[in-house]
């Protein structure tokens, strides 16, 4: 949440900004529109990546506020079919794969699959996807070992909204999606478990960072899936091969939230052995990839930012990219297969760890 008492019209937010091109004065400039309420130039012109929460120094949020003025007057350039698309999702169906019961539980958010049939409403836009809307890399990425006997829960109640905000809508307490995240948080809430591990970084930041903006007090411990992965490599060692591998990380905008959890990468890559390379875009300077379709009408320029992206990677000699979005690793990944380095979901890159599948030639 945007806390305008925090705010000392630095302009650092701004000026950092990658999206954007602002001396020091025009920052500070916009910031006071911002605070004022006023359709300021940036709310056309933001990406949405977050990023400027992280640059703030003292915590204000900017890209909250941003959030809740994009929404309010409606200034992203979202294709009305784009719009269509993400509200297709809370009329995903939901699924419950049972497990063991004495397992946990893991809330796949709305990863899917499968082509889904949303709505008769929506058949114009299953069209332009050629029927189909698949929300995940391979399916393997959720199986073997570590996953054994795991209950799974996805579909549109599981919907944690995050990602709307790229499509400009305010995903805060006071915004117009608030019913969906109460909703949220009962169909989670309904499992009846004391912890739920989140496989989506968006669902967790709603959660831990967005969630106790709106007074709810949570009946369960929200567990990143990247802590139940340390903790399962941690307690199976023994099983554990060193992959030694040179890897780029592609961060997603949702952890800019929840920024504790790249230290949680950290310790896995050291455990499984491999080399995460110290590139341009990466962790602060981490780059959206640009599937969030905030700027649809910049196509060009989204091209050449997912190059410059991709290119950071290879110049570094990263063999892989690595990915714990399934939004991310549908942008880009193709893009880093195209240069030669893999694309791997980030469970997927242990459990070739755990010596359950090749790391790709
Ligand atoms: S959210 Fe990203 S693109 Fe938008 S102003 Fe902040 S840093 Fe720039
Ligand atoms: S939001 Fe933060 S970084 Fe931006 S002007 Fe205010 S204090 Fe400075």
């Amino acid at each position: 949440m945007f806390d305008p008492s925090q705010c000392d019209l630095c302009g650092d937010c701004f000026v950092k900004c990658f999206y954007i091109d602002y001396d020091r004065k025009k920052a500070r400039r916009e910031m006071a529109a911002l605070i004022a309420g006023e359709r300021a130039e940036i709310l056309s012109q933001c990406f949405t990546c977050i990023a400027c929460n992280e640059y703030c120094p003292n915590g204000a949020n900017p890209f909250d506020r941003i959030s809740e003025l994009q929404d309010k007057y409606q200034t992203l350039d979202i294709p009305e079919f784009k719009e269509d698309l993400y509200c297709g999702i809370y009329y995903m169906p939901n699924v419950i794969e049972k497990g063991n019961p004495d397992k946990p539980v893991m809330s796949l958010c709305c990863m899917s699959w499968e082509a889904h049939d949303f709505n008769s409403e929506n058949d114009d836009i299953l069209k332009d996807y050629n029927g189909i809307w698949k929300l995940g890399p391979e399916k393997t990425i959720f199986e073997g070992q570590m996953f054994e006997g795991i209950t799974k829960v996805r579909g549109g109640k599981y919907f944690c909204v995050t990602g709307m905000m790229h499509i400009g809508r305010d995903i805060g307490s006071n915004g117009r999606l608030a019913p969906h995240v109460r909703r949220l948080v009962d169909s989670l809430s309904k499992l009846g478990k004391d912890e739920i591990i989140i496989a989506h970084d968006d669902g967790y930041a709603m959660l831990k960072a967005k969630v106790p903006e709106f007074g709810i007090e949570l009946p369960f411990k929200p567990v990143h899936i990247l802590e139940y992965i340390r903790d399962y490599l941690k307690g199976h060692l023994h099983r554990v091969c060193k992959l030694h591998k040179k890897i780029a990380y592609q961060r997603p905008c949702s952890s800019r939230y929840i920024p504790g959890i790249d230290l949680v990468l950290d310790e896995i890559f050291d455990i499984i052995g491999v080399n995460r390379v110290a590139r341009k875009y990466d962790r602060e300077n981490a780059i959206c990839c640009d599937g969030s379709d905030a700027q649809y009408s910049q196509m060009e320029r989204i091209k050449s930012l997912q190059e410059k992206n991709v290119l950071d990677a290879l110049k570094h000699g990263a063999e892989a990219m690595i990915f714990l979005c399934p939004m991310c690793y549908a942008t880009l990944g193709p893009k880093a297969q195209k240069k030669g380095m893999s694309p791997i979901f980030v469970s997927d890159l242990c459990r070739m760890a755990l010596g359950e599948k090749p790391f790709p030639a």
